[in-house]
């Protein structure tokens, strides 16, 4: 079974895709996630949106909350980020739901904000490619990984990183980009050197713990 832990589009590629929807879309996935991307933050829209979260959050088939996070290297205030990121550890943790991370260039406030928020939910990090150091500290906090197209990169971050995160701590997703998710499967049981049964099976306990679902 091919999943699909982070895409911006239903794409029936893989038999569970998360999808990101955007909170005014009308159309569903199976499976989605809503939060309130760190780029498109507005000040004159976040409470109502934070509030509109809140409920929708709870739908069943939204498994997590995100992508949310931190990042400095976009032009949104800094500390209105944090702010509106607050506000989702504090609903995700409200109804127990893990939490999709964008992070870019903001690693340790995205740790200071989860610890000082008590944070208890799976954190997912999408979009790894990030270096050794920073893989290292995410482990330790016991963080989850979600690996896309940068596995693809000739001894990327990513490709680095897979191997030693721990099998139990990683995804695999498409995020925005054109591919298919099984070529990423196949990219990851090369990095590792195992057969990607074996991968399919860990991933889709992965999924089960950090999701609770049955698939
Ligand atoms: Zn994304």
């Amino acid at each position: 079974m091919f999943i699909n832990t982070h895409t911006h589009f239903q794409l029936y590629d893989a038999k569970i895709e998360l999808v990101n929807l955007n909170m005014d879309s009308t159309v569903k996935a199976n499976y989605y996630s809503y939060g309130l991307h760190p780029w498109y933050l507005s000040k004159d829209s976040y409470e109502a949106q934070l509030g509109k979260l809140e409920i929708i959050a709870h739908e069943k088939r939204c498994l997590a909350v995100g992508e949310c996070g931190l990042d400095k290297m976009c032009k949104v205030d800094f500390d209105f980020q944090q702010e509106v990121f607050i506000e989702q550890i504090k609903i995700a943790n409200k109804i127990n739901k893990p939490l999709i991370i964008h992070c870019v260039k903001a690693f340790n406030e995205l740790i200071n904000c989860l610890n000082l928020y008590d944070n208890k939910v799976p954190v997912i990090i999408h979009g790894f490619n990030n270096n050794e150091n920073i893989a290292r500290v995410m482990v330790d906090q016991g963080y989850y990984f979600s690996f896309g197209k940068a596995l693809l990169g000739y001894e990327s971050n990513a490709a680095k990183a897979i191997k030693n995160v721990g099998r139990k701590k990683f995804f695999l997703e498409t995020d925005d980009a054109d591919l298919s998710i099984k070529y990423v499967y196949k990219k990851a049981a090369e990095l590792l050197g195992i057969d990607e049964e074996i991968i399919q099976q860990q991933l889709q306990s992965n999924f089960e713990t950090v999701f609770k679902t049955n698939l």
